[in-house]
């Protein structure tokens, strides 16, 4: 499998402004927390999955993502914490070699396979930053005997993998091909190789093919006859691995036509998927409903989505999953951190005795008028009182992936992905080490400067990513403007020393209109056949055409209640030709931008970055992306 992109050898990164913030605060608030590691080890030690639950995902969710931050951070507290729990893992196999959350005597239902899937990740993603050879060897023989009693169980002539777990007929179990995948690569081996074909012949459920709907394209996920999207994109991730070991060719278009629906039927404005619990379920026209609930745009969803599309672009080379990713990246990701340090307020109150702490991210992030901080995603409480959730442990990966997607190499050219304060260092074709230094404040606003750091000249293709939103960009090289293409803009040059660029994004305020509910678009027979959450699907709310939203370069704007105006009360935007001509205004609390909108009755509305606003998680920080309207 050829791929487009390549993360650039000799990568290093250092970054300053909110993706900077956001490094520090997952690592402080979770990942240097030895009692986490400690607690979530400690469910496979006694397996404590009674009530069939996902305990067991907690610490492989939290090494995936800890792996990717210490591959930027590079703080050997964390690599020798984390060494010590992966020691402390492997201890946990039992005598067949299997860690699970679950005891042997009730293995192989509900959420066991799921859980056992990530530990055999959270490993492989060690084994990307482990250096020891004695310790990886022992990593991979631990990571075999995982496999190993897996297979001895589950394939042809067993169980099969979707009669593994009756949830989500065995779509979360289905996942497991990632790290099966994973293991054929690192070994070589080709039971592993034959058991992920036993995983993809499976079809990824027990009541239709994901794999084969996806390659039809027929359907749009949120018709498939499953729609649990978190575990619905794990298993598209696995099957995009499932090339790279030989798998046959036609799963990369399957994969790319995947995420391609997803974007077209199922992406909202903050770049998160499904307003119906945690389901795909056409998002895309959903977002402006009022009827959609508080349960929705979970958090892991938006990060495993960021995880494929960062994949999907290392394959195709194409910027609209850049766009896109950014787009998550600084609105719904952003938005889930809780900054405030708030304790989730349904666990205040409904459960008082248990160990109360905040936990380091949101589950669910509203669109029209609403709060933050509904409910913890994946909740369970261990038997130490202490409790989390699956949104908790996937949140540092959203951050961690950023260096893996701001800047690639291909053959003779360096893609400039993200504009992001600070340093990126990364070997160019030829071996010069480049070191790009950008000075901007994006993306509060759209001027960019990149000087470029090269110990001799070097010639190689230097290709900015233009993002989907700009009309009006403007782009010079040391005080000579180039014009510039959509998409990509490439300068092919013999590079000097201190050569300097100066991008301007064009960052008007646009007014965006809820998209129209399409009347083709739904195959009723397939989803009221195999479809068991269908009594909202599609029912459009007649107050959605009521909403607008307010965008500017890639951040979302949101009304708020501590802005001075109650946040349902409707308003009319002064507009021209779809673009508001805002002027800086204040906020009362921690905010990217803030900006005074125009009324048409004379007076502003105060507005600020959708990410910064509604941290309290409650009605005093109420908030709407998708602002009522008259
Ligand atoms: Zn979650």
């Amino acid at each position: 499998m050829k791929e487009y992109y390549s993360i650039p050898t000799g990568l290093s990164s250092a970054y300053s402004g909110p993706l900077s913030d956001a490094f520090r605060f997952v690592s402080s608030a979770q990942l240097l927390r030895p009692d986490l590691w400690r607690r979530f080890v400690d469910q496979f030690r006694t397996p404590a999955d009674a009530d069939e639950g996902w305990r067991g995902e907690y610490w492989g969710k939290m090494m995936r993502g800890a792996c990717l931050v210490y591959a930027y951070s590079r703080d050997e507290v964390l690599y020798g914490m984390l060494s010590d729990t992966v020691r402390e893992m492997i201890g946990c196999a039992d005598g067949a070699g299997r860690i699970s959350s679950y005891p042997a005597d009730h293995e192989l239902c509900s959420w066991d396979v799921w859980c056992r899937k990530y530990v055999m990740l959270g490993m492989e993603y060690f084994l990307e930053i482990c250096e020891d050879d004695a310790f990886r060897a022992d990593i991979l023989a631990c990571l075999c005997g995982q496999a190993d009693a897996l297979i001895e169980k589950v394939g042809p002539g067993k169980l099969s993998i979707t009669s593994t777990s009756m949830f989500w007929r065995g779509l979360n179990s289905s996942s497991v091909l990632e790290p099966i995948v994973r293991l054929a690569g690192l070994t070589g081996k080709e039971k592993y190789r034959a058991f992920a074909d036993h995983i993809v012949s499976c079809g990824g459920t027990a009541v239709g093919n994901i794999f084969e709907l996806a390659l039809a394209d027929e359907f749009l996920p949120y018709q498939y006859p499953m729609t649990k999207a978190y575990e619905m994109i794990s298993c598209f991730e696995g099957l995009l691995e499932y090339v790279r070991i030989g798998g046959d060719e036609k799963w990369l278009s399957a994969a790319v036509r995947f995420a391609d629906r997803i974007l077209e039927s199922d992406f909202t404005v903050i770049g998160g998927c499904g307003c119906t619990h945690e389901l795909f379920d056409h998002s895309t026209v959903r977002q402006a409903n009022t009827t959609n609930g508080t349960i929705m745009q979970e958090t892991c969803v938006t990060v495993t989505l960021m995880k494929y599309l960062q994949r999907i672009h290392l394959l195709t080379g194409d910027p609209k999953y850049v766009d896109a990713f950014e787009r998550a990246l600084y609105n719904a990701y952003l938005g889930a951190l809780n900054t405030e340090g708030v304790i989730e307020p349904s666990i205040a109150k409904n459960h008082p005795n248990w160990a109360l702490e905040p936990l380091p991210f949101d589950s669910y992030s509203p669109l029209t008028c609403g709060t933050r901080g509904n409910g913890i995603g994946g909740l369970k409480v261990m038997r130490d009182n202490h409790y989390y959730g699956c949104c908790a442990c996937i949140g540092s990966a959203g951050i961690g992936l950023v260096p893996r997607i701001a800047a690639l190499t291909a053959e003779d050219t360096v893609a400039l992905n993200l504009y992001i304060p600070g340093e990126i260092s990364l070997s160019v074709p030829g071996g010069e080490t480049l070191t790009l230094r950008t000075e901007t404040s994006y993306p509060a606003e759209g001027e960019i400067l990149v000087s470029l750091g090269l110990s001799a000249p070097a010639r190689f293709t230097l290709r900015l990513r233009i993002p989907d939103w700009n009309e009006r960009t403007s782009l010079s090289v040391n005080g000579e403007a180039l014009s510039v293409t959509p998409g990509y803009t490439e300068v092919d040059r013999l590079w000097q020393p201190g050569d300097c660029l100066r991008l301007t994004l064009d960052m008007r305020t646009r007014l965006l209109r809820p998209e129209s509910y399409g009347t083709d678009i739904i195959n009723t027979d397939y989803i009221w056949h195999l479809h068991y959450l269908t009594s909202r699907f599609d029912r459009e709310d007649p107050a959605a055409k009521h909403h607008f939203a307010l965008q500017r370069g890639p951040l979302m704007l949101a009304r708020e209640e501590r802005l001075g105006l109650p946040v349902d009360t409707p308003v009319t935007v002064a507009e021209k030709d779809g673009c508001v001509d805002v002027r800086p205004g204040t906020a009362p609390y921690p905010a990217l931008v803030a900006l005074e909108v125009p009324l048409e009755d004379g007076t502003y509305m105060t507005v600020t970055d959708y990410a910064s606003a509604g941290k309290l998680w409650r009605q005093a920080s109420r908030m709407a992306v998708w602002m009522l309207g008259k």
